[in-house]
């Protein structure tokens, strides 16, 4: 994070495992790409570099090219040449026209020996790069989730020619859990200039024991540089009325394509289309703890228990989830009114979004979540746990003690069967039984803005803050 010296530009390099979409898993691609488009519209520059994986979606990038240069970089007492790609992606699929470069490094010592490496930069760039001067960059460090702290044996940090002794200190790297090993996440709390994390009520519970997952007291020591806000959506890639991925585009005006979309799920789906005004909850997911597996399992039968239709899309890393989800696949293979997807995919999801009228999100923890904001584009009306980036984006219809033009969805406190229950059964109801409000409600949440408008020029700020508190000490 730079700026030029004339004027207000910055120049932003974001260090980033995603990218959507040439490099997606959840996400943390989507904000990545979002927030660099939203930086470069209000005319900084952008760069973002990923690691070249070998899974990249080739077809998203224009230009690639290998740089007619080597970046050294040390490993293990030897000196490693990197191969740096360089390339722009575009979203023409999703007729956008904002590009962006992107560096795309195939670095051995960088992005494969290292777990984690992306924020080991922040250590790496106080030992190795001010000492020799190169000292004008500030470092924001974006946390998209604390769970994963991907800690490593301290003896890493000597292979990356750090200094071991200095850095595996408790007060510097150290992890929680044991002496001899390091704490990357740690380790960027305490080296950035600036900490931001993914949404306001997700940087006060991250400050709490049950939240900091060991690195409370770290970000309380450093609470003066930390702070939530509140990720964005891509409203280019997430648009009803543009998307190419659905059968019919529709806006919140009119609402007839979004119904043919439901119908034209339902086909794809064999699901039974007997009756229009059935409820169609859906479920579009990582299938990992955080996200409330057996509430999401408890779902597809209270869903069916309440009349309504149910589609999950997930797949799980963890075995004994994706095992276990795979016997339910198997049992509604040919239910009329249930039917588990498990696989990622992209175009399903935006299909999945335009044809539900619900969709469900009882995580334990959500650092923001990103699918009740592109749900409520769609006009499918979110049903969540009071938690994270959930509790600042979706409040409750029914709660009189929030302003009318803010209510947008159904919530609920506790993590068990019942409360969620109670939640799933007045959103179904509400859609039963007063088809006008459903649709006013409806069309609300169509037109909230939840576009990176409103968070950018917060990090826009920041950086800018940054920088000039930076220069005033030269
Ligand atoms: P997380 O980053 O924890 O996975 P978010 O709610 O922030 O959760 O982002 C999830 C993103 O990944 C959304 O864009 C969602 O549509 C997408 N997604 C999740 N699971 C799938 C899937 N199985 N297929 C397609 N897209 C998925």
């Amino acid at each position: 994070l730079t700026s030029s010296t004339t004027g207000e530009r910055l120049h932003v390099i974001h260090i980033a495992a995603e990218m959507a979409p040439v490099a997606k898993v959840g996400g943390l691609g989507d904000v990545v790409t979002g927030l660099s488009k939203a930086l470069q519209r209000k005319g900084h520059l952008v760069e973002v570099v990923v690691p070249k994986y070998d899974c990249l979606q080739y077809e998203s990038i224009r230009d690639l090219k290998v740089l007619n240069m080597h970046v050294e970089s040390y490993f293990d007492g030897r000196l490693f040449k990197n191969k740096i790609w360089v390339g722009s992606v575009e979203d023409s699929l999703r007729r956008t026209d904002t590009r962006f470069s992107a560096f795309f490094c195939a670095s051995r010592a960088f992005f494969l020996k290292f777990p984690c490496c992306y924020m080991w930069q922040a250590p790496l760039y106080w030992d190795l790069y001010v000492p020799k001067g190169l000292d004008s960059a500030r470092i924001c460090f974006t946390c998209h989730n604390f769970e994963y702290q991907g800690s490593a044996p301290a003896s890493e940090l000597g292979s990356c020619g750090l200094d071991v002794h200095q850095l595996n200190r408790p007060d510097r790297m150290q992890d929680h859990s044991a002496h001899d090993r390091v704490n990357p996440v740690k380790g960027a709390v305490v080296f950035s200039n600036i900490v931001t994390t993914v949404s306001p009520t997700y940087a006060q519970e991250v400050r709490s024991s049950e939240g900091g997952r060991g690195l409370q007291d770290t970000i309380n020591t450093y609470s003066k540089k930390f702070v939530g806000i509140l990720n964005g959506i891509d409203t280019d890639a997430w648009n009803p009325a543009t998307d190419p991925f659905l059968k019919v585009q529709y806006h919140s005006n009119d609402l007839d394509g979004k119904a043919e979309n439901k119908a034209a799920l339902r086909r794809y789906l064999q699901l039974s289309s007997v009756n229009d005004r059935q409820p169609l909850v859906a479920c579009i997911t990582r299938l990992v703890p955080q996200k409330g597996v057996h509430l999401i399992r408890h779902a597809i039968y209270r869903t069916l228990e309440l009349g309504g239709q149910f589609v999950l899309l997930g797949s799980s890393p963890v075995p004994e989830i994706q095992r276990e989800f795979e016997e339910i696949c198997d049992h509604f293979k040919t239910h009329e009114h249930a039917r588990l997807v498990l696989k990622y995919d992209e175009a399903l999801s935006h299909l999945i979004y335009a044809a539900s009228d619900m969709l469900i999100i009882p995580s334990i923890f959500e650092p923001c979540g990103l699918t009740q904001m592109i749900a409520m584009r769609y006009g499918s009306v979110p049903i969540v746990r009071k938690t994270g980036g959930l509790n600042d984006s979706v409040f409750d219809f029914d709660d009189d003690t929030i302003p009318s033009h803010y209510r947008n969805g159904y919530t609920f406190l506790t993590a068990n069967e019942q409360d969620f229950s109670n939640a799933l059964q007045l959103a179904v109801n509400h859609y039963m039984n007063d088809a006008d409000s459903w649709k006013q409600l409806v069309q609300k949440v169509m037109n909230l803005d939840f576009s990176w408008d409103s968070s950018a020029p917060l990090y826009e700020e920041l950086y800018h803050k940054s920088v000039a508190r930076a220069r005033s000490r030269k």
